[in-house]
């Protein structure tokens, strides 16, 4: 069990300055006039006041219970059976019972999942494939490992999602696949990008590493395309230290990838021999006996701990988003419910006296709240020039595909550019298990350094 104590509202109250606070929670003021009303008055952190939280309370991640988790895992130690058998294929059925899917195939890491599933639907050499800028570098890089080509388009800044109606301009013959990008745990608009795809026949990627349980019209993202990959990684929503899994309904997908993912050698219709050798170009990528007891241990309250990072994200909100610079993260009507890997909202620092977003993470780090400025652009990443310069990739394309300048020219992404550098903060999925008073101090602490924004600005970042 994770040691944290809330702030409770008698200790609020006392360490409040504010004549007439007592009278106002008793009449039922909401929360945030009352967690503002306290910090206000109080000098910020950074400038040597008290912080508004003590960072050491924050939920502790991954969560383990010895009593709950630790029989099987225990049981396949004792075994000696440890590399892949039965309790692997338990949480493979567990998992795609868990998001709907026909299939589960595990794998060692998301970034894997992603290679194997672009490879079993053969993206190759010459081909390209859309994708979002604001991502994980695994997105890209699983495209670049096999050979293929990524064309960037924008992010809509609201959602921070990839934005639909910028993909059809970048449609080219070359072509094959979308790799639609869950970012933050919140849905991408797979209405309309299902649409997009349907209409110029692409196949569509789901990279669900971020988005365990999360749903568009009720059904569970990682399901609405061709193939949906997710990780369990420790700082993932189901953290196994490192995991990853495939899904589909398509029987001779998943099984060609789970040849190709055990040394090529044959599985259901993927055909062959059994015994007989490898049939296809392989790799192996396998999970392990007790990697997947620890996931069946964490599967178990997954689903209850999303229902809680819902609660306390649309309640922090609420909190928050009448605060002038603050603009949380908007999700698409379709949306029926959120991973929440991530909580995120765009910083205005013009609403802020133009303290920097570094200045303002650092004021709200001093109050207790632990915050980031997320991702840096993936499209102006010296990786792809790298790529580009390889001998492989000179083979496979023209020059001028290859002329990093004009690459770039072609993938600006202006919109995820000014995301990155200027806007973007995050607090992490663990910090949304806390409680409501939690949640009400984030955004005391978010007032208070705007309150005070021109004194905090004077100091040096
Ligand atoms: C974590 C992550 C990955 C890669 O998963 P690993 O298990 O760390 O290899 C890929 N894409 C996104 C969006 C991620 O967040």
């Amino acid at each position: 069990m994770r040691k944290f104590k809330a702030l409770s509202r008698r200790e609020f109250v006392k360490q409040s300055s504010l004549a007439g606070l007592t009278a106002a929670i008793a009449a039922g003021v909401p929360q945030t006039i009352m967690a503002s009303g306290i910090t206000m008055a109080q000098k910020p952190a950074i400038l040597g006041g008290k912080p508004a939280w003590d960072s050491v309370k924050w939920p502790k991640w991954p969560v383990w219970n010895p009593e709950t988790d630790e029989k099987q895992l225990l049981e396949v130690i004792r075994s000696g059976v440890w590399s892949r058998a039965g309790v692997v294929t338990q949480f493979e059925k567990e998992w795609a019972a868990a998001v709907g899917a026909k299939r589960c195939l595990s794998v060692v890491n998301g970034t894997n999942a992603l290679v194997v599933a672009l490879n079993q639907l053969n993206v190759r050499g010459g081909d390209e494939v859309i994708v979002p800028p604001y991502t994980f570098i695994s997105t890209v890089s699983s495209i670049l490992s096999n050979g293929a080509m990524p064309v960037f388009v924008d992010v809509d800044p609201a959602t921070f999602q990839m934005d639909p109606s910028k993909i059809e301009a970048k449609i080219t013959p070359r072509t094959k696949a979308i790799m639609v990008v869950h970012i933050l745990g919140l849905p991408s608009d797979m209405d309309a990008i299902m649409a997009i795809a349907k209409k110029h026949k692409l196949l569509v990627v789901e990279d669900a590493c971020q988005a365990h349980l999360a749903e568009v019209n009720k059904q569970k993202v990682g399901t609405i395309g061709d193939a949906g990959c997710f990780s369990f990684q420790n700082s993932k929503n189901l953290p196994i230290g490192e995991g990853g899994a495939i899904v589909s309904d398509n029987d001779q997908f998943m099984d060609r990838c789970f040849s190709y993912s055990n040394l090529g050698t044959p599985y259901g219709t993927a055909a062959g021999v059994v015994g007989a050798g490898s049939i296809m170009q392989n790799t192996k990528v396998r999970f392990t006996e007790y990697q997947a007891a620890i996931g069946i241990a964490q599967l178990k309250r997954l689903d209850a701990e999303t229902t809680t990072r819902n609660v306390n994200a649309e309640f922090l909100k609420s909190q928050i988003k009448d605060i002038p610079g603050i603009l949380p993260y908007k999700m698409y009507k379709n949306v029926t419910r959120g991973a929440f890997h991530l909580f995120a909202f765009r910083y205005e620092k013009s609403a802020f006296k133009d303290l920097p977003r570094a200045g303002f993470l650092k004021a709200m780090r001093a109050e207790g709240v632990p915050c980031s400025s997320g991702y840096i652009p993936l499209n102006t990443q010296p990786f792809l020039k790298d790529t580009f310069e390889s001998i492989n990739y000179r083979k496979m394309y023209p020059k001028e595909m290859l002329d990093i300048n004009i690459y770039n020219e072609k993938n600006k992404c202006p919109l995820n550019d000014k995301l990155c550098a200027e806007e973007a903060v995050w607090f992490t999925q663990n910090m949304l298990l806390g409680t409501k008073d939690d949640m009400a101090s984030i955004a005391g602490a978010i007032e208070k350094v705007h309150k005070n924004a021109e004194k905090i600005k004077k100091l040096d970042y």
